[in-house]
């Protein structure tokens, strides 16, 4: 019997991404980070989510899907995350940034709604995973939505 690769449809896409979105809304909202949710569907169709700070003040929204994924023993090559916003690419407080957990994991796409802002670092999220043969799909048709759950951070730097 041969296996078939999941296709995503892009409606599957904009409600997982939703998903995200909604999951970011848990965040108690800080000025020192933006408040992300994520969402993994692996290959074989297992969902974990994640938001910014779920268990441990340091964590973003991406490993705190990934280390639910991983407890649960989930198989993450070719898996698919969603993510509110870009996966950063450099950590301050950690030594290895979403983008390379995700590449160590063997993701291969990547779908989030924003950009990241430059308020804290400069994030190159998209260059890195792309760079390594990473599907990257940005649906800027919610950003908005990511904008206002994060305007508490977003309109303080653009005002100064
Ligand atoms: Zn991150």
């Amino acid at each position: 019997m041969c296996v078939k690769k999941r296709s995503v449809t892009a409606d599957e896409d904009r409600r997982y991404l939703e998903m995200a979105i909604e999951e970011s809304r848990k965040c108690r909202p800080v000025t020192t980070a933006y408040s992300v949710g994520a969402v993994i569907v692996t290959a074989a169709g297992e969902i974990y989510r994640g938001y910014t700070h779920e268990t441990a003040p340091a964590n973003h929204a991406e490993e705190e899907a990934l280390a639910k994924a991983l407890a649960a023993g989930a198989i993450l090559r070719g898996a698919s995350i969603y993510s509110s916003m870009e996966p950063c690419s450099i950590r301050k407080s950690k030594p290895k940034s979403c983008s390379e957990l995700i590449l160590e994991q063997g993701f291969s796409r990547v779908v989030y709604a924003l950009e990241e802002p430059a308020c804290f670092v400069d994030c190159h999220g998209r260059e890195l995973l792309t760079g390594h043969g990473v599907e990257v799909v940005v649906l800027d048709v919610l950003a908005d939505r990511v904008r206002e759950i994060n305007a508490h951070i977003i309109n303080r730097y653009s005002h100064e």
